[in-house]
């Protein structure tokens, strides 16, 4: 079994304490690897790193950081089989999630090479007689940086990538169950061409660390993926001690059909927007609202599509469900639909698992007062509820305390229009599933989905501070 230190100072060092923990496979449950695991003194020594290397970091060419992403991209490609069996074992992704995941990795290290010539300010015209004024953009310092396991990869490459494009030094926590990617990461980084002590990854138990991390006062600014929970605790922290943070959070995010719908098409959006990653994304379209003039045709063709979809081991190319990453998320999924049931709700399929995997599920007759219609469930489970009309759907959509991400599939303009604009969320799409994304985009969501946005400008913005300059030429007049 392999074993992995941190990544410090360009370095590979073991844990100060000593401790180490094992990752898991989640299909089989073996071991996968031995991991040393930071304690406070790593977090300090990685920070003290990334800020000694911010001097001449936050003063590189923009070629110069633009080459590393590029060169990252490629190594990627070049990699893709390794990285691709590290995605299927440490994290149970399937052939299909891992492809697409390491497809927009590169994707998203090529968006990043192309922001860093883009970082600017503005001109303004000045009140004042014989003055200059503008605007630039400069970086904030230290990033903490704190990644969830579902896309252990992609999700570390945005949480470090913006930062470091903008001329930030970054620590990077990974979550404790997918360590060893984002460790590759750091490799691939290294090898492509990234000075010591920009990019620091500290794999850790979060009690150990995470306040610290957070509460470091060379840390700038917190950007953060995860659940909503602990987002909110990591606002908390950042918000007293006047920090600045991004937060990516959960989702229960709404997939409407509407009557004139074709309804085949919006069956397979439904299918991939519920079952891919075995449910474990945050954009899961995972509260179905279908108008009543289709609903029956639509319970029924959803059923006989998730029928289709092989459950099993992720490394067979064919299998679509693969295992959830931990024992437990099985028996937190089981009592959701157990209680969405006896609250009246009608299990079509699934309900069951074997081993890890929890087989997909399609549930309707859901209403807004049961747990599957408001909880993030991070698993493969679809609650389908009727709406009277497209009003009463729109209403359904906004009725979750999430606002990540939305999708309706018709064919009227008009309604698409008006109803894409009255989502509360922070992302919609129209006649696309509800997980959709892109390098250069403002992702993010709204609510308790989080704040700040992520992609292209949008992210720099959230890693630089503007300042003003002004340039008098010739001599200001002073009244005494
Ligand atoms: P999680 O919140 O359990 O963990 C996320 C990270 O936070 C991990 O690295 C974990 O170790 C760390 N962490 C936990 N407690 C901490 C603390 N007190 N201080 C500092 N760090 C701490 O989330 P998860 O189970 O890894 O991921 C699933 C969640 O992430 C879901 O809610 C999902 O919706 C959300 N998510 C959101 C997005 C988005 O872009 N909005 C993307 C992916 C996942």
């Amino acid at each position: 079994m392999n074993e992995y230190r941190l990544f410090i100072d360009g370095k590979w060092v073991a844990s100060s304490s000593g401790k180490k923990s094992i990752s898991y496979n989640p299909y089989s449950g073996d071991s996968f690897a031995v991991i040393h695991s930071g304690s406070e003194s790593d977090i300090n020594t990685a920070i003290e790193s990334s800020h000694r290397a911010f001097k001449n970091w936050s003063k590189s060419l923009p070629q110069v950081r633009e080459d590393v992403f590029i060169n990252a991209a490629r190594i990627i490609e070049e990699s893709n089989e390794e990285l691709l069996r590290i995605l299927i074992e440490e994290s149970g992704s399937t052939h299909v999630k891992a492809g697409f995941e390491l497809y927009m990795t590169s994707s998203c290290l090529k968006g990043m090479a192309g922001e860093c010539r883009r970082i600017g300010g503005q001109t303004f015209i000045s009140e004042s007689e014989g003055v200059r004024s503008y605007s630039i953009r400069q970086p904030l310092g230290v990033v903490a940086a704190i990644s969830p396991f579902n896309f252990p990869l992609l999700l570390a490459v945005r949480k470090i990538g913006w930062a470091i494009a903008a001329g930030n030094c970054v620590v990077l926590k990974p979550s404790e169950v997918t360590p060893v990617i984002a460790l590759k990461l750091a490799e691939i980084l290294k090898h492509a061409g990234l000075p010591d002590g920009v990019l620091n990854v500290v794999p850790a138990e979060a009690e150990d660390i995470g306040d610290s991390l957070v509460g470091h006062p060379k840390v700038k600014k917190i950007t953060f993926t995860g659940s909503t929970s602990v987002g909110r605790r990591i606002a908390k922290k950042s918000a007293g001690l006047l920090k600045k943070f991004t937060l990516e959070l959960g989702g229960k995010n709404p997939l409407i059909v509407l009557k004139d719908a074709d309804v085949d098409y919006a069956v397979d959006v439904a299918a991939f927007s519920n079952f891919i990653h075995q449910g474990q994304v945050c954009m899961t379209g995972s509260r179905i609202i279908v108008e009543k003039e289709l609903y029956d045709e639509f319970c029924a063709k959803l059923t006989e599509k998730v029928k289709l979809l092989k459950v099993g081991d992720p490394r067979d190319p064919e299998v679509i469900i693969g295992p959830l990453i931990r024992p437990s998320q099985i028996e937190f999924i089981k009592q959701l639909v157990e209680q969405s049931v006896a609250s009246g709700a009608k299990l079509l399929i699934g309900g069951e698992s074997s081993g890890n995997c929890f087989h997909p599920t399609v549930l309707s007759d859901v209403t807004p007062l049961m747990p599957v219609f408001c909880d993030e469930c991070f698993g493969p489970v679809a609650a389908v509820i009727k709406a009277e009309n497209h009003e009463h759907a729109l209403e359904l959509a906004n009725d979750s305390e999430y606002g990540l991400t939305a999708a309706v599939i018709t064919n009227d303009l008009q309604k698409s229009y008006e109803i894409a604009e009255a989502l509360q969320t922070g992302m919609v799409h129209i006649n696309g599933p509800t997980i959709r994304d892109e390098a250069v985009v403002p992702f993010g969501g709204v609510k308790d989905s989080g704040f700040g946005r992520e992609g292209g400008q949008f992210a720099i913005e959230g890693f630089t501070e503007l300042k003003w300059i002004t340039v008098q030429l010739g001599q200001q007049k002073f009244p005494f």
